[in-house]
């Protein structure tokens, strides 16, 4: 079971396979076909117990990586409650040794977890790294499938929007793949209004 992974100098965390989304470009979808990803068992078998995921990082080296990055193959925020213990017990064995902690998130996370999560990232969470991926509802739902329907779009606009207050680095994603420059223009606007930065990332073929 792969809980922590190195890539780029970062260490990145995988809690859960879960997601509310099934985004048409989700490397998940990777697994039916043999890829390097069903190898490679990013798919956990199971969840691993917070404390299997502290011990995942115990025996690694952790001042030496560049950054903390909590994704995984599902959405961490359903594991929001122990992602932030494990951000605590590192912080409190590391210090200022720690690296920056980083969560890439759908933005879905006071959705899923039914409370306004983002006072609680104050103070541990350096970066969040939202997924915009559209812009506007229907191309939204139509591209990621959120179980909430469309009120996930505007969820998720609401949740950057909040999280900046707590939060140093909010930035929201694209992906270029099928975007016409209008799009792409409109979504550093939407970006620009809420007051974070947009970020275009290359579409990577599972
Ligand atoms: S939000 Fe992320 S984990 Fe969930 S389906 Fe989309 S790409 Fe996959």
């Amino acid at each position: 079971m792969t809980i922590t992974y190195e890539y780029e100098g970062a260490l990145y965390v995988n809690l859960t396979n879960k997601c509310n989304c099934n985004c048409e470009f989700c490397l998940r979808h990777g697994k039916a076909q043999g890829s390097i990803y069903t190898e490679d068992s990013l798919w956990l078998e199971r969840e691993p117990t917070r404390q299997e995921a502290l011990g995942s990082f115990l025996s690694r080296d952790i001042p030496s990586y560049r950054e903390i990055v909590f994704c995984g193959y599902g959405e961490p925020t359903y594991r929001l409650n122990d992602l932030l213990w494990l951000v605590d017990e590192l912080k409190a064995l590391y210090g200022e040794k720690l690296p920056p902690i980083r969560i890439n998130t759908n933005g879905h996370a006071n959705l899923i977890n039914g409370r306004d999560v983002c006072p609680e990232l104050k103070g541990r969470i350096d970066t969040l790294s939202i997924s915009l991926n559209s812009d506007n509802a229907k191309d939204y739902t139509d591209l990621c499938h959120p179980v909430q329907g469309e009120e996930a779009y505007q969820a998720m606009l609401d949740f950057a929007d909040e999280a900046k207050h707590y939060v140093p680095h909010v930035v929201m994603t694209i992906v270029d793949k099928d975007k016409t420059p209008q799009e792409i223009e409109h979504c550093k606007q939407i970006a620009a209004d809420l007051g974070v930065t947009l970020r275009i990332r290359s579409f990577i073929d599972s």
